[in-house]
Parts: structure tokens; sequence; C-alpha cells
């Protein structure tokens, strides 16, 4: 079923140059993950499982389109606009050379099938506008988006997010704790971590080395709220988080169906 809700008949004249060529094929999947309402939202929810195809054309497409943008040092990076949409929908995550693109001042993601963003976004220190609009596989962000203390403005399709005050959708169930002996930090199950590795802490930056401990915390962020998932190294650095912004579940968490929201 297609929420006529989700997806704005207009889109803001901006974003006009923000779309790749049109084709026939679809550029994007969609997924039903969070609902659209308090009538259709899910009991309990699971990261998405896609992995990122790192052979295939879209994929080697957007690294040379990052190489590029370092070298040529531009502050403005829309690279699914030179995408196909075949190519589009080739691309589930960004690679980890998005955090080479320091000068990026304005980074539009407009309209794709990403389900996760890297940590390494948090290396565009520079940035100061966001712009994953009508990314609807985008449930959170990781933590490591606040350390681009210079964003100001964003603009994220909401009703898509965990926990949103709109209908209030549940979180994924995360593991408090995790040793080294129990999983294999580098090599993870995305459909169950949310990512296929976690390296360093989402917090102080230092290797995850022996404990992984996690948490979702939902913070202001450029224009928006949004849900971030903290992988951090101990207990001191998720005691060490800010307060969880107003009207969203006052503590850190660790979601799952038992997790009590704000109403809607
Ligand atoms: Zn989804
Ligand atoms: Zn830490």
């Amino acid at each position: 079923m297609q929420d006529a809700g989700e997806e704005p008949r207009l889109f803001p004249n901006r974003f006009a140059d923000a779309v790749g060529p049109a084709g026939t094929q679809p550029d994007r999947d969609r997924c039903r993950c969070v609902g659209h309402s308090a009538a259709t939202r899910p009991a309990s929810v699971k990261f998405h499982p896609e992995r990122q195809d790192t052979t295939c054309e879209g994929w080697q497409h957007l690294l040379a389109l990052i190489d590029e943008a370092a070298t040529d040092g531009r502050q403005v990076f829309t690279p699914f606009v030179n995408l196909s949409p075949v190519e589009c929908r080739q691309i589930v995550t960004l690679p980890a050379t998005i955090g080479t693109l320091t000068e990026v001042k304005h980074l539009v993601l407009y309209g794709t099938n990403l389900v996760r963003i890297p940590p390494q976004i948090g290396a565009l220190t520079g940035l100061e506008v966001f712009e994953p609009y009508t990314s609807h596989r985008l449930h959170w962000f990781p933590y490591e988006l606040t350390r681009c203390t210079l964003l100001r403005d964003s603009t994220v399709s909401t009703r898509a997010l965990y926990g949103n005050r709109k209908h209030r959708p549940p979180f994924p169930a995360l593991r408090a704790v995790t040793t080294t002996t129990q999983t294999d930090f580098a090599a993870l199950d995305p459909g169950v971590w949310g990512t296929d590795a976690v390296s360093t802490c989402s917090a102080c930056a230092v290797p995850v080395v022996e404990e992984l401990h996690r948490a979702w915390i939902t913070l202001p962020a450029g224009t928006d709220v949004l849900p971030f998932l903290v992988n951090a190294c101990s207990k001191e650095c998720l005691d060490q988080l800010p307060p969880p912004a107003p009207g969203y579940a006052p503590a850190p968490h660790l979601g799952g169906p038992a997790l009590h929201q704000p109403t809607p």
C-alpha cells in the first residue's frame, strides 16, 4: 500500500536538479519497515539486511565521483544526479571514502535507495546542509553525524524515521553489551547489527576492541530531530551522551518492542 503522505506530490524547486536522468527502470525499492501511521505502525522492526554489492557499476561509479569531488574540493556534492536509475538502485550505503570530502558544505542524497549511512559521514566537518530527503529507507543515522558541528540545515523525510513523533514507529532491538569473544565486530550481519562492521567508538573515536556498547538516542541535528545509533567502546562513553531531544524517549535506550515512547 502506498501512503500518499510519504510521497509528496510537489517537491521544493531546490530539488529540481537533484535527481538523475529519468528512465524506465525503478531507481529505488520501497519498504514498509515503519508503517506510515499509528494504525499501520508495526510492533517491532528489524534493520535492513541488504549488503552492498561493491562489484556493481553503480558502486564503482560512486567511488569515482567521490574521488573526483575530493580532488577538486567542491563544496556541493550531489552524486546521485550522475548515476543512472539502475546505478542508483544498486547503492544501499555510501563508501567509507565519503569521509574524504572535508570541503563539502552541502550534501544532497535526494531520493536514494540508501538503507544506512556509514560512520565516516562524521568526517565531513565542513557540512552545513544535509539533504537525504525522500530517501525513505533511511530510518536512522550514525551518531557520528553529530560531529558535523557546522550542520545548520537538513531536509529529512522524518515520517520514515524510527521513533518519529508523528506515529512513533519502534526501533530495532539492540544488545546492550557484546564482547569480541561473542562476535567478530569486523564481520557483522547488517540485518542484526545495522552495519557490517564496527571499528571505532561513535562517541570518543577510539578503536572498539573488547566490548561494544550500543544505544539509540534521538537528538536535534540541523533543522530536524534524528534517531542516532551509538556504537560505543564503553559504558562511560554511553554515560556521557547528551540529553535526548524533549518529546522523545527520555534516555538512551535499546529499542525493541517494549520501548516506551511518548504518545504520537
Ligand atoms: Zn525500511
Ligand atoms: Zn568511546
